[in-house]
């Protein structure tokens, strides 16, 4: 079976998605995810430029081939936009063949470990009443668990807060898409010792209402040092969070020590990270508790499968990146790993816009609070070319932090 054709497809229907769409001599379509969230364009250009001409006239069923060839040949290794583009490929190779099998991926990949995959929403207010209003509307919609994330007294703008984003049918969603569109990044502002002060009271006024047993996340978006985020963990300890995620920026992975030595609640990290290297540490250390590796920015599904068994030897689980700027078929991919590894912990899952789900048409389902990816043959994900055609590229950053004194900060 031999790829024929290759085109990077871009569309913005609620905001910018940019796939791979492979086809074969035996007319099987495999779709791959390649969207990088405000730098979409270097992966369209990567993957244009550089990959679609080493892939026609390949045998479509040398999935690891082609992913170990994309990886060692390019010389230069890892890296977002690489990684998002040979991910891409690798995505498009599973799905094509999961279509000449018959067979949903993740029967590929062992078959199902369980009837569905926990899922978790992004509960949100500025301040306690917006937020618990927040959360009933997330177990209104099935969840069974949230992430929940405050405005800080004294901070206007801060990450997660659905407030200050813009209104979609009546409700106010944090990042919906389109996510901040604009020809230069929006100024968001910042104080580390405000939150840390701020954030315990939340967690304690949200126990107190919602009763001990609801599942609590909360992501810390690299904003702390590792003895803040120690700082932070300990003084959470309390309301038993599912996890506190992205606490301390992790290129290092030294700094997790600290981090882990003060705390024992539950860590996640991960969501920027492109390789097993990058979780080397943390998980042979047994540093965290949950990988947040995305299918789309970690290679692809085969890389995702591996980092996961690694993991799975430490007792550690998966908690997938699952923003809106991972489009339908990169979050298929990851629903179909999910389903099959024994180590599964729980997904992250912020709903797609309507035009997006009209574009991406998908077999997925979420019910009682939990995703299934369903059963159609490869990633159960179809493109509607002619929709995609309507909604051309829009330029779009993600926002950055100043503090106080004007010092850029980790956003
Ligand atoms: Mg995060």
């Amino acid at each position: 079976m031999i790829i024929e054709r290759a085109e990077v497809i871009v569309t913005s229907p609620n905001r910018n998605f940019v796939t791979l769409r492979l086809q074969t001599d035996e007319g099987h379509v495999g779709l791959g995810d390649a969207t990088l969230n405000g730098r979409e364009l270097s992966v369209v250009s990567y993957l244009k430029d550089h990959v679609v001409p080493l892939l026609i006239g390949k045998d479509a069923h040398r999935i690891e081939d082609t992913w170990q060839f994309l990886y060692r040949s390019a010389y230069w290794r890892r890296g977002p936009v690489t990684m998002a583009a040979i991910g891409a490929v690798d995505m498009a190779l599973w799905d094509i063949k999961g279509k000449a099998a018959g067979m949903p991926v993740y029967q590929l990949l062992g078959g199902a470990s369980r009837t569905g995959l926990m899922a978790y929403g992004h509960a949100s207010g500025v301040d306690l009443q917006a937020l618990f209003d927040s959360i009933r509307e997330h177990r209104e919609l099935g969840y069974r668990s949230v992430r929940v994330q405050t405005g800080v007294p004294g901070l206007k703008a801060i990450y997660g807060i659905a407030a200050q984003s813009v209104i979609d049918g009546g409700l106010e969603r944090y990042d919906h898409e389109p996510a901040r569109r604009g020809a230069y990044p929006a100024e968001e502002d910042w104080d580390t010792r405000s939150y840390l002060h701020h954030l315990p009271t939340v967690f304690e006024a949200v126990r107190s209402e919602f009763g001990p047993d609801l599942p609590l996340l909360h992501d810390g978006h690299h904003r702390m040092t590792p003895i803040q985020a120690a700082k932070l963990g300990k003084s959470l300890e309390p309301y038993d969070l599912f996890w506190l995620e992205d606490c301390t920026p992790a290129e290092n992975q030294d700094a997790l020590r600290l981090v882990r030595q003060h705390t024992t609640t539950p860590l996640a990290i991960g969501e920027i990270f492109n390789t097993v290297w990058d979780f080397q540490t943390l998980i042979s250390e047994q540093l965290i508790d949950y990988v947040r590796a995305a299918s789309t920015h970690f290679g692809g599904i085969s890389p995702l499968k591996k980092v996961m068994d690694f993991a799975a030897q430490y007792q550690i689980k998966s908690g997938c990146h699952g923003p809106t700027d991972i489009s339908p078929v990169g979050f298929a991919a990851q629903l179909h790993v999910g389903l099959a590894i024994h180590n599964f912990g729980i997904q992250e899952y912020m709903q797609h816009g309507e035009r997006t789900n009209a574009t991406f048409q998908q077999s997925m389902t979420f019910e009682n609070g939990l995703l299934h990816p369903g059963d159609n043959p490869g990633l159960g994900v179809d493109l509607d070319v002619d929709e995609a055609g309507k909604y051309p590229y829009e330029q779009a950053y993600l926002p950055f932090n100043r503090l106080a004194d004007g010092t850029v900060h980790d956003w």
